[in-house]
């Protein structure tokens, strides 16, 4: 066994190097949490044999695992926002086999755009006239849509009260 084949373990990039990417990527675990309860908190990470380039930074899965691109250098909380939660969901998608997150109203992956200057998650759509693309909400408020089941809600139907 030769241990330099063995690959690298990518590092944890410490909390606050880089401010708006923490701030998004908590904003993007929240979604996460609404939708993936089960999947622990995404991170941030480095992958170590891209140590003689610039510091490439990763959204990756809580056991170090990433997918796609490095993060670009973003100049707003909203780019960065954004650009996070791409990252985000290209690393869940192929990593978890799952569209990440999906309009429960069209059961159709949805993706991260900035709509007026606000990053949210958009849908296409349905295919019929008058269904037309929207928001389902902004990137980091999916459990406003994601509510938790409540099998005991009352329904309030005029009956008398005691
Ligand atoms: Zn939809």
């Amino acid at each position: 066994m030769c241990p330099s084949l063995r690959p690298p373990e990518p590092r944890q990039v410490p909390v606050g190097r880089y401010p708006l990417w923490d701030e998004a990527l908590a904003a993007v675990n929240r979604d996460l949490a609404a939708t993936v309860p089960e999947q622990r908190p995404l991170r941030l990470t480095v992958h170590p044999e891209r140590a003689d380039l610039d510091e490439q930074v990763y959204v990756a899965l809580s056991d170090g695992e990433a997918h796609g691109n490095p993060l670009l250098p973003n100049e707003t909380a909203a780019e960065a926002l954004t650009a996070v939660a791409d990252a985000a969901q290209e690393t869940v998608s192929e990593l978890l086999w799952r569209a990440w997150p999906v309009c429960t109203v069209h059961d159709l992956g949805m993706h991260p755009r900035d709509v007026d200057g606000r990053p949210s998650w958009w849908c296409a759509g349905g295919s019929r006239r008058g269904d037309p693309a929207h928001v389902r909400a902004a990137i980091g408020e999916l459990a406003t849509v994601h509510r938790p089941h409540r099998p005991n809600r009352k329904r309030r139907k005029g009956g008398t009260p005691h």
